[in-house]
């Protein structure tokens, strides 16, 4: 994606018919050809997608192998277990952090590391608003307040000076937000929590493979935290992981996803938990599934830097910026429309899409994270806040602004990124856009 734009537009012009025409149309050929080769899908014209996406299952004899081995056990509960034993094994293979506990969710994996960080009643801790959910249920939980900060306009992930300006003396942590699989800027991020004295917790979800300039991700931060829910590019349906390799606070993990009791030395509850355990089979899935990880991952970088190569000069669009020495996963792919460049709104230009084949949407979460319902009333435990009651905090979500994150949630289009797709349709797609974003430039 770093390439000279000659470079990718040879690429493309060797790979799509799409651009030989647009080519051939710069250099003079009749505005006819050209007008006929343009004509959008959506008023009748040729679809630019017409490979087919490409196909595969995501799980197979590798999973079946490791659940039959699982069956010969005698117990599939997770303590001692052998297949959860086999996931931490492999976890710490690609992301090396000297504690590591299995649990239920990613959700859990976040909750997990917020208590055990020893975030509690009235602390602030800074997060994107563009994200699941899942990533502010723990802290609101532990009766933590979630501050939400604003987002870079290009890579959609935390503005490291917007935190800053948010820290107050209540602030404990960084929640950052691995968006869509690609890394926040971690040494900035870093640095500024060693300023503050605040935990750094990484949400790894849609993140499984990435590589922040070059390192593992999941290994700057404090804690790393993975989902493995049926959507994430590793999965077992449900389930999570959260590593850490702070001694002060990895051997709490265990005790936080298991009812606040420490297994290895029983010394019944000295903390309080809820059981976010992982049982044996979600393991053995997950465990197996590992083993993919490095291809997949590999594979969805590719395709989705080679999308990048194809859509970063036309000037109206904004396209995933993504850091050279990192590695971008694309959990999906996204991009912005400047709406002053074009002649028409994002739901047309997205209907222009869908017309020309390619798998792309509108936006990502419908608000950002305060706006939502539950949000805008304080109604986290059956309709009320006690941290608010109690005058432990001023935040008020309904007046809660982060200008950027509203405006990628307004300008931007998410494309499908699934590693099965062959590079000759993501060319295809990048060809759809092309041709969508000319037929309504301004
Ligand atoms: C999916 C997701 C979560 C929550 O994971 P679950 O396993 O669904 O609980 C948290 N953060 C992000 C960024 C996610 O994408």
């Amino acid at each position: 994606m770093n390439m000279p734009h000659s470079v990718s537009r040879r690429q493309f012009v060797a790979g799509t018919s799409g651009l030989l025409l647009a080519g051939a149309a710069h250099r003079g050929v009749s505005a006819a050809v050209a007008h006929q080769d343009s004509k959008l899908a959506v008023d009748g014209g040729e679809k630019a997608v017409k490979a087919s996406a490409g196909s595969g299952t995501r799980w197979g004899d590798v999973e079946l192998r490791q659940l039959e081995e699982m069956l010969q056990q005698n117990s599939l509960f997770y303590w001692q277990g052998q297949q959860t034993a086999l996931l931490t094994e492999r976890f710490q293979g690609f992301c090396p952090v000297e504690h590591v506990q299995t649990c239920s969710s990613g959700t859990a994996a976040l909750h997990i590391a917020v208590a055990a960080a020893g975030i509690g009643l009235g602390d602030e801790v800074i997060t994107s608003p563009v994200t699941d959910i899942g990533s502010v249920i723990g802290v609101l939980y532990q009766q933590a307040v979630p501050v939400f900060a604003d987002l870079g306009a290009g890579t959609c992930n935390l503005d490291v000076a917007d935190v800053e300006r948010r820290i107050t003396p209540r602030t404990k942590a960084i929640i950052a937000v691995h968006l869509t699989g690609n890394p926040c800027d971690l040494d900035a991020l870093k640095a500024l929590a060693d300023r503050h004295n605040l935990i750094l917790i990484e949400d790894c979800a849609q993140a499984w493979g990435a590589r922040y300039r070059g390192r593992p991700i999941g290994t700057v931060g404090h804690f790393a935290c993975f989902s493995l829910q049926n959507s994430k590019h590793i999965t077992c349906g449900d389930g999570g992981v959260v590593g850490s390799n702070d001694e002060r606070f990895g051997p709490l993990l265990q005790k936080f996803g298991d009812k606040g009791g420490d297994r290895r030395k029983w010394g019944g509850f000295d903390a309080f938990a809820t059981n976010y355990r992982m049982s044996e089979p979600q393991a053995a899935v997950a465990a197996a599934q590992l083993t993919r990880l490095e291809d997949i991952a590999a594979k969805r970088a590719r395709l989705g830097n080679l999308l990048t190569e194809q859509i970063a000069d036309l000037p109206g669009l904004i396209p995933h910026e993504v850091h050279p020495e990192d590695r971008a996963v694309y959990w999906f792919y996204m991009f912005r429309m400047r709406p002053e460049a074009f002649t028409c709104g994002r739901s047309p230009f997205v209907k222009a899409l869908q017309a020309e084949g390619a798998p792309v949407s509108g936006g990502y979460i419908k608000v950002p994270l305060y706006g939502e319902p539950v949000f805008q009333q304080h109604g986290f435990f059956a309709g009320r806040w006690p941290v608010k009651e109690m005058g432990l905090t001023e935040m008020d979500f309904s007046t809660h602004k982060c200008p950027e994150a509203e405006a990628i949630l307004e300008t931007s289009m998410r494309v499908l990124i699934d590693e099965h797709m062959t590079e000759e349709y993501i060319l295809e797609v990048g060809a759809a856009i092309r041709k969508v974003a000319r037929h309504f430039a301004a």
